[in-house]
């Protein structure tokens, strides 16, 4: 079956009275029948609320099912998705190779909170494929990669760093975020982990920050043992609305990817702009990947503009009218922001003036409309 399909079966309860979805469980307590179970529950019966009721159980079947994965661990953010399996595969002595393109707030954590542990961290650029195997080492815990990074969209070869990585034992963690585990699976593609932020296409109304961290194997199981150990938990609500959104995910996905190209396309003709980068297309240095690699477009992307100073460009965003001004992506809503100047690189910074589109659900000709008008705005 295709995932539009999986997409509408999977994660249903099966407790045989009917209803196609879970309820929402608020509890911590759960009642022993007696004594003696109290040690000794039924393996899969939670035996208290941290483990997750209906929603959280029916989100993670759906997930892991998704991804062909043993174990999802569920996180209240898209940021400790990807914190957290940094945590659980690495420990003093240790050291991260991450990719140069990785999302700020992940970057920031591998560079302040990790040395703390006594894990060193260096990174490498987004290109390096096989290469990576000349920065890896004994000491060498995991591979962080974002794939495309979510603001500059530089693809990684997963399978290449994956089969360096596997060569001293260290796991490649993979922010899927973009492909929202329906356009590319890295667990397939060679990754130990693959993590993504629920908040974005998964929830897709941006009422819910939830993260999600899925693994196979042993991995699987050390995933599982960390979450129970830090105490990790997500409410039952988020849990519940992160499953509704994934009935929709096929539908939504495949408009926001659509109308990101169209858009795109319309973008690349116009004299104001001088590069589009969004890797689904020719025109990117990464489609041969992407093509190897992907199902299908995402919503996201980004633009360079010709001289577009940082007042012209303030003004160009404040022109809009439908796009909103924020950051995050994934909603029904189409938002834009320019790239933030402190942006961090060790090797080479996107040029020019780069503005992201995250492209929702409004008709993709209205949409057009939109920039094109704020276009206009600003050429005075
Ligand atoms: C938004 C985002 C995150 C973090 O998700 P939150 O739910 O906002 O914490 C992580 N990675 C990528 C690529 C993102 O876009």
């Amino acid at each position: 079956m295709k995932p539009e399909t999986r997409l509408t079966r999977i994660g249903r309860p099966h407790d045989g009275r009917g209803l196609v979805n879970p309820s929402v469980e608020r509890g911590s307590t759960v009642l022993a029948e007696s004594a003696a179970s109290l040690y000794d529950a039924p393996p899969g019966k939670p035996h208290y609320g941290r483990m997750g009721l209906s929603s959280q159980t029916a989100l993670r079947e759906a997930l892991c099912e998704l991804y062909g994965a043993d174990w999802c661990m569920l996180t209240p953010s898209g940021l400790s998705a990807m914190t957290l399996p940094l945590l659980a595969c690495t420990s003093t002595g240790g050291r991260v190779l991450a990719a140069d393109c990785v999302y700020g707030p992940t970057r920031k954590f591998i560079t302040e909170i990790l040395p703390r542990h006594g894990v060193q961290a260096d990174f490498f650029a987004p290109g390096i494929g096989a290469g990576i195997a000349d920065l890896i080492d004994e000491k060498t815990q995991a591979v962080f990669v974002e794939s495309p990074g979510s603001l500059s969209f530089e693809l990684q070869d997963i399978p290449a760093i994956s089969k360096a990585a596997a060569k001293v034992g260290a796991v490649v963690i993979a922010d899927d975020t973009w492909s929202a585990g329906l356009l590319m699976n890295p667990l397939d593609l060679g990754a130990g982990i693959a993590a993504q932020a629920l908040t974005k296409y998964v929830g897709g109304h941006s009422d819910i920050l939830l993260g999600a961290a899925l693994a196979r194997g042993e991995t699987a199981e050390k995933l599982k043992d960390y979450e129970r150990t830090i105490g990790c938990h997500v409410s039952p609500d988020d849990a519940w609305l992160a499953l509704r959104g994934l009935r929709t995910l096929g539908v939504r996905l495949a408009r926001s990817g659509e109308s990101a190209l169209k858009i795109a396309d319309w973008l690349a003709d116009r004299p104001e702009v001088s590069s589009v980068i969004h890797p689904a297309r020719r025109d990117h240095p990464d489609h041969a990947l992407f093509q190897r690699d992907f199902t299908g477009a995402s919503g996201l992307f980004a633009v360079t503009l010709k001289n577009f100073d940082r007042a012209r460009t303030e003004a160009f965003l404040d022109a809009l009218k439908l796009f909103g001004l924020g950051f995050s992506w994934g909603g029904f809503e189409s938002l834009a922001i320019h790239c933030d100047p402190q942006i961090k690189r060790n090797h080479g910074k996107p040029v020019g003036t780069l503005i992201r589109f995250a492209i929702g659900l409004e008709d993709p000709g209205d949409l057009i409309a939109d920039i094109e008008a704020a276009f206009a705005a600003v050429k005075a």
